[in-house]
């Protein structure tokens, strides 16, 4: 602690230059909320200084039923934090308080009954000068006043939110023993407002109904027994015409990661952890993949098992990118024709009988959609309008029909049973070879020998001297995501896991890293906890990678 008090310091360093702010570092104390300044901005135009707010458990008071078990602490923190940012927004203050999903992010943390925010505060200067009456007014005036503000919430509120949260991490957990890759609730509603805006549409949206046929039933902690769609392990399909709400179904899906506020709509939709979407991602880099199940013999003679590219196209960015996938972890793929490359997902029979194996390289996806289930238990849910070919290789057909689903999988069969006289171009999947990256190839430190890890939105992790581009990565949702990939990353890479193979490197992170004060030892960023699958998503786009061992 601190000699004197913050009130005390700020009226002494008033109208001093703008350095004397430094004296501000440490800890102090405000109406019994401790706050500790752990970076003070150089000068009024640099990114804003960092506070951390400590509210003792006598403090805060909290109710152990909002805080007990992991789901629950989460949901209470970025209950918590909302509320602080609603109470201070706009002007000087900065808090990381995220949008439609529950995320573990470093802004706000609970633990045992102690609430922990860390936001950022623009402190204020007059030209070069001190402004001590208004920091006063900021740091010993308006924080507190936020901070008891947030505290003093309705109980039953929190606890609806903090419960829907618990619920759905509780289905999300349910899913295998099920076995069931995702779940969609009864009366969910998918559509978003916008292309870029992610709250549920205000009207008009029709809400979910399973088909009869794929009805479960999950028994919840909080809200009983609910119904709703129940996908099986395997190769679901999803058909139906042009705008019939395809893609918004597989969306919610792979959102279906996260958990959702109230009121968002896809509260009760899940999906495991462990699915990876899937898109064409031509100009992407590869370094040393083996595309083998995808990508044969190439016109240039390069070998296809060991295969690197500073420019990829449209379908070996997607062959790439599901191989990585499944070295990484993942086990359940979504793929949507819209963003698909054609010719990775589909030849027909009479592309075949013009163009023969010998000089077409690529074996399409929907011969390799079966292998890849029965050698390596990967499941996949495929978008696909387009393609009568998948009927063929599907356990089962959803159709959806101006937003109803159905399920249409004995005429499925029906079509399939009269040939079309396409070859089955392949039966098996192969071993996936397992990556060990060369050290020094990642490294998060600049020019300067400093760390440098910031987003440019969810589009871009700046990583020491690298721009790792993220656009295709759709399961990334929130800045402060990749943020958090940036400092996993740079952990891994310091502690030497990543010598180890990617997947080995990954189960390090999940044991020792993938929480709030492990990554944010060292940093005072805002940063959300990432899922190992997008930490292996990023580290395959840096273009610095080397890959110095390959094995099976
Ligand atoms: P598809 O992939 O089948 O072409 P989309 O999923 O892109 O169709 O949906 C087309 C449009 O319909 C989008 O604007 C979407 O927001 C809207 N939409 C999707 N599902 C629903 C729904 N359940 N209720 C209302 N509108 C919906
Ligand atoms: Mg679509």
């Amino acid at each position: 602690m601190a000699h004197g008090s913050l009130a005390d310091l700020l009226r002494r360093i008033d109208r001093g230059g703008y350095g004397q702010y430094r004296r501000l570092s440490g800890t102090w104390e405000l109406d019994r909320i401790g706050i500790e300044v752990q970076r003070v901005q150089a000068d009024p135009f640099a990114p804003p200084s960092r506070i951390r707010v400590t509210v003792p458990a006598e403090v805060a008071d909290l109710s152990p039923e909002l805080w007990r078990g992991k789901a629950r602490a989460t949901a209470l923190a970025s209950y918590l934090v909302r509320r602080l940012a609603a109470n201070l927004r706009g002007g000087a203050f900065r808090v990381d308080a995220g949008g439609q999903e529950v995320l573990a992010r470093s802004s706000s943390e609970v633990a045992d009954g102690v609430v922990h925010f860390r936001i950022g505060i623009q402190l204020p200067g007059k030209g070069r000068t001190i402004d001590g009456v208004t920091a006063h007014r900021l740091l010993c005036e308006q924080l507190p006043q936020a901070v008891r503000k947030a505290l003093d919430f309705r109980y039953e509120t929190a606890r609806e939110f903090v419960e829907t949260i618990e619920d759905s991490a509780a289905l999300r957990d349910k899913l295998p023993e099920l076995g069931l890759v995702a779940f969609v609730a009864d009366s969910a509603l998918l559509p978003r407002r916008s292309g870029i805006d992610d709250r549920p549409l205000e009207s008009g949206g029709i809400s979910f109904r399973s088909p009869e046929s794929l009805a479960a039933k999950v028994e919840l902690p909080n809200r009983g027994t609910v119904s709703g769609m129940g996908i099986p392990e395997g190769v679901t399909l999803i058909v139906g015409g042009g705008f019939h709400g395809k893609s918004t179904l597989l969306r919610a899906i792979e959102r279906g990661i996260y958990d959702h506020v109230p009121g968002d709509g896809r509260e009760l939709v899940v999906a495991r952890t462990d699915t990876a979407k899937i898109r064409a991602e031509d100009g992407r880099g590869v370094e040393r993949v083996d595309v083998r199940p995808f990508v044969g013999e190439l016109p240039t003679g390069s070998d296809t098992g060991d295969f690197s590219t500073e420019n990829a196209s449209g379908s070996t960015s997607q062959a790439a990118s599901i191989i990585e996938a499944v070295e990484a972890g993942a086990h359940t793929l979504l793929v949507d024709e819209d963003t698909a490359a054609t010719n990775l997902m589909i030849r027909d029979a009479r592309m075949q009988a013009l163009v023969g194996k010998s000089s077409e390289p690529l074996t399409p996806f929907v011969d390799l959609v079966r292998p890849l289930h029965a050698e390596h238990q990967v499941s996949t849910i495929i978008v696909m309008g387009g393609s009568g070919d998948y009927l063929d290789i599907a356990d089962r057909v959803l159709m959806l029909d101006s937003y109803i689903a159905s399920e249409v999988t004995e005429q499925a069969r029906a079509i399939a049973a009269t040939p079309t006289g396409r070859a089955v171009e392949a039966s098996t999947f192969g071993p996936i070879r397992h990556r060990s990256p060369e050290p020094g190839s990642v490294d998060a430190r600049g020019k300067n020998g400093r760390t440098r890890i910031r987003n440019r939105g969810t589009d871009t992790l700046l990583l020491g001297e690298s721009e790792i581009d993220l656009r295709a990565l759709d399961q990334i949702v929130d800045p402060s995501q990749v943020t958090g990939i940036g400092l996993a990353i740079e952990k891994l890479a310091r502690s030497g896991a990543l010598t180890d193979t990617i997947a080995a490197a990954l189960t390090h992170y999940a044991a020792e890293l993938a929480d709030v004060p492990a990554l944010a030892a060292g940093s005072t960023d805002d940063f959300v906890v990432p899922r190992a699958l997008d930490i292996a998503a990023a580290l395959n786009r840096l273009r610095t990678l080397r890959i110095r061992d390959l094995k099976s």
